[in-house]
C-alpha cells in the first residue's frame, strides 16, 4: 500500500484507534485466585479471553462491566497456574504402553491367558499381540511357560512384557518369527530360560534375551502412532499439561503430529526435538531448516543427542571411576566430536541442540563441544543449547551453562527417585555435584523442569513436590536429600511454567498468564501457595484449557 494517497483525516483516525485500543473478549473467568507467574503483575482474581489469547488480567470488580458481553465463568476462589509445559517428555512411550493389552494387576497365568484370548478373538491374522503389566517380580518362582499361551493363539505372535520390563513371556509363534529354537545361545545380558528336560525355549525371556523378540515386532503404522499419541496427550490434559517437549521425534510421529492438528485431535502443544540419531532425518532437515509453527501447535527446531547412558546401570559416562564399581567409568554414546558437528551445523540453520547427559565426564565433553561450535558459529543468533537431565556435575563446570547460555534441563523427580542408590555410584564428594538444581540456578542459568515421564509419573504437582523437599512422598529423608539444593515454590512453578517456555524459544507466548499470551492454563483443588509440601502431592487438576478451549473438565461426563 502507498501510504502517500491515504487522506490525512484516515490516518488521525488509524492513529486514534491504535493508541487506545478497546479488547473485546469471549471469555471472562472470574473470582479466581490466578498465580500469574507474571513478575510485574503476579496475582490477580479475573482474565479476559478472546480467541486464543489473554486480552486483560485485572479484577472481578472491574471485568464485568470492562466486557459486558463476554460469556463467564466463576471459579468461586479456585486457584489458576498457566499450563504446565513440561520439558522433556516420552509421549511416544506413554501412548504405546496405553495401546499394549494391559495385564497390571492380573492374579495368575489363567487370568493373563484369558485377556490374550479375548484380544486375539477381535486380531487381523498374524497381527502381534503385544501386551504388558504381568508380574515378573512375584512371579519369579513359578514363571509360566508359553503352552497355554500358545493354545489360544497358534497364529497370532504374542510378546508380553512384564511390569518392569525385565522379562517378557512369548508364545511359540513369537518365538518362531524371532529364531529362537534350542541352539539359540543366550545373548550378553540376557537369558533365555529352558525346559529342563527337552532344553526349549520357555517362552520368557530375561532382561536383553528380550531383544531377540522386540526387533521381529513390526514397527507402529501411523494409525497405531496416532492413537498412541492420543491416548497419551488425554492423560497429560488431565494431569495440567498444555505443552510438552517430546525428546526424540521420528519422521513417522511428525506426520502423526501434523494429521492430528490437522483433524483437531491433539488437544497439546507440542515442541519436537528430531532424532539425532538418525542420519536421513537429520539431513532432511537440515536442508529444510526449522518449522515454527505461527499457531503454536507445532514446532520442530530441535535436535536430540544421547552423550551417555544412565546412572542406575553404570552407563553414565564419569570422570573418575564409580565409587562402587572402580573398574568402569561408564560409556560414551555420542562422543565430543559428533556433538560438537551436530551442533555446528545445526547453529548455522538455526537449531537448537538438545543433548542427553548424565555423568560428569559426558556434561564436561557436551559443554567442550558445544563452547567449540558456538565459536565456530558467533553468527547463530539466540542459540539456547540444551543440556537434558545435566545430573552430575563438576564444580568447575557448573558456571559455565550461565556462561555459554546452555540450558540446564533437570528433572526433579529423578532426585528422589536415585537418591537411595545414587551416591554409592558416586561417592561423598561427587554427590554434591549431583542433581545440583540450587547450584546452577544460582549462577544465572535457565532451569526449565520436566517429568521425563513415562519413565516417571507426568504428574506436576509431584515435580514440584520433589523439586521444594528433596523427599520421596511419605517424607523421607527427614529434611530432605541434600537439602541445599531445594528449590522454592515459585522458583519450582517458574521451571514448569516461563523457564520452560524459554527452552523452546516461546517466552513471549507462553510460561504466564498476562495479555497478549495464548490462553493456556489450569483450574486446580487447592491454593498451591498455601498448602504444607506434602498436601501438594494431593492437587488435582479440575480443568485445563489450551488456547481458550476447554479440553478437560472434572465436571464433565468423561
Ligand atoms: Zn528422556
Amino acid at each position: 500500500m502507498n501510504y502517500k494517497w491515504i487522506p490525512v483525516s484516515l490516518l488521525i483516525l488509524v492513529g486514534i484507534g491504535a493508541a487506545a485500543p478497546k479488547p473485546s473478549a469471549d471469555l471472562l473467568i472470574l473470582n479466581a485466585h490466578i498465580v500469574t507467574m507474571d513478575t510485574k503483575h503476579p496475582a490477580a482474581t479475573a482474565a479476559a479471553i478472546q480467541g486464543n489469547h489473554f486480552v486483560w488480567i485485572g479484577e472481578s470488580s472491574e471485568a464485568s462491566h470492562r466486557f459486558p458481553k463476554a460469556q463467564s465463568i466463576d471459579l468461586h476462589g479456585a486457584t489458576v497456574l498457566p499450563g504446565i509445559i513440561d520439558a522433556h517428555t516420552h509421549l511416544i512411550e506413554l501412548g504405546k504402553s496405553l495401546i499394549r493389552l494391559n495385564l497390571k494387576g492380573v492374579a495368575n497365568e489363567q487370568e493373563a491367558v484369558e485377556r490374550v484370548k479375548q484380544r486375539v478373538s477381535s486380531a487381523a491374522p498374524n497381527e502381534w499381540i503385544l501386551g504388558w503389566g504381568w508380574d515378573e517380580g512375584k512371579w519369579a518362582s513359578h514363571y509360566p511357560d508359553n503352552h497355554a499361551l500358545s493354545d489360544v493363539s497358534p497364529n497370532n505372535p504374542v510378546f508380553l512384557v512384564g511390569l518392569h520390563t525385565f522379562a517378557a513371556w512369548a508364545n511359540k509363534r513369537a518365538l518362531e518369527l524371532s529364531g529362537i529354537t534350542k541352539d539359540t545361545q543366550d545373548p550378553a545380558g540376557g537369558r533365555i530360560l529352558r525346559d529342563e528336560k527337552t532344553g526349549e525355549p520357555t517362552g520368557i525371556l530375561l532382561n536383553h534375551a528380550q531383544d531377540l523378540v522386540e526387533k521381529h515386532i513390526p514397527p507402529m503404522t501411523l494409525e497405531q502412532t496416532e492413537q498412541a499419541l492420543a491416548l497419551a496427550a488425554q492423560e497429560c490434559i488431565r494431569s495440567g499439561l498444555t505443552s510438552v517437549h517430546e525428546a526424540k521425534v521420528s519422521a513417522i510421529m511428525i506426520d502423526a503430529f501434523r494429521d492430528m492438528i490437522r483433524q483437531n485431535r491433539m488437544p497439546l502443544r507440542i515442541y519436537g526435538m528430531l532424532d539425532g540419531s538418525d542420519s536421513a532425518l537429520v539431513s532432511q532437515w537440515l536442508r529444510r531448516g526449522p518449522e515454527i509453527d505461527p499457531n503454536h501447535h507445532l514446532t520442530v527446531r530441535a535436535f536430540k543427542l544421547f552423550a551417555d547412558g544412565a546412572l542406575g546401570s553404570r552407563g553414565a559416562a564419569l570422570l573418575q571411576p564409580y565409587s562402587d564399581a572402580p573398574q568402569t567409568r561408564g560409556t560414551f554414546i555420542t562422543p565430543e566430536p559428533a556433538v560438537y558437528d551436530l551442533t555446528r551445523r545445526s547453529l548455522q540453520k538455526g537449531f537448537q541442540v538438545c543433548t542427553h547427559a548424565i555423568g560428569d565426564a559426558a556434561n564436561r565433553t557436551v559443554l567442550d563441544a558445544y563452547a567449540r561450535a558456538l565459536s565456530e558459529v558467533p553468527q547463530a543468533h539466540d542459540p539456547r543449547l540444551r543440556i537434558e537431565h545435566a545430573q552430575v556435575l563438576a564444580p568447575e563446570d557448573i558456571l559455565r551453562f550461565a556462561k555459554l547460555g546452555v540450558i540446564a534441563s533437570m528433572q526433579p523427580v529423578h532426585a528422589t527417585s536415585d537418591m537411595g542408590w545414587a551416591e554409592q555410584r558416586l561417592g561423598p564428594q561427587r554427590i554434591k555435584g549431583a542433581y545440583a538444581w540450587r547450584s546452577v540456578l544460582q549462577t544465572g542459568a535457565h532451569l526449565p523442569l520436566s517429568s521425563d515421564f513415562p519413565g516417571e509419573t507426568l504428574n506436576p504437582f509431584y515435580g514440584i513436590y520433589a523439586a521444594i523437599t528433596r523427599q520421596d512422598p511419605q517424607g523421607n529423608p527427614p529434611g530432605g536429600w541434600y537439602p541445599d539444593q531445594r528449590l522454592t515454590l515459585d522458583e519450582a512453578l517458574r521451571g514448569y511454567t516461563v523457564e520452560a517456555a524459554y527452552a523452546e524459544f516461546e517466552e513471549r507466548s507462553k510460561g504466564s498468564i498476562e495479555p497478549g499470551k495464548l490462553a493456556d492454563f489450569i483450574v486446580i483443588s487447592d491454593d498451591i501457595t498455601k498448602l504444607a509440601p506434602r498436601d501438594i502431592l494431593s492437587i488435582r487438576v479440575l480443568k485445563t484449557f489450551v488456547g481458550g478451549q476447554l479440553v478437560f473438565d472434572t465436571e464433565a461426563k468423561q
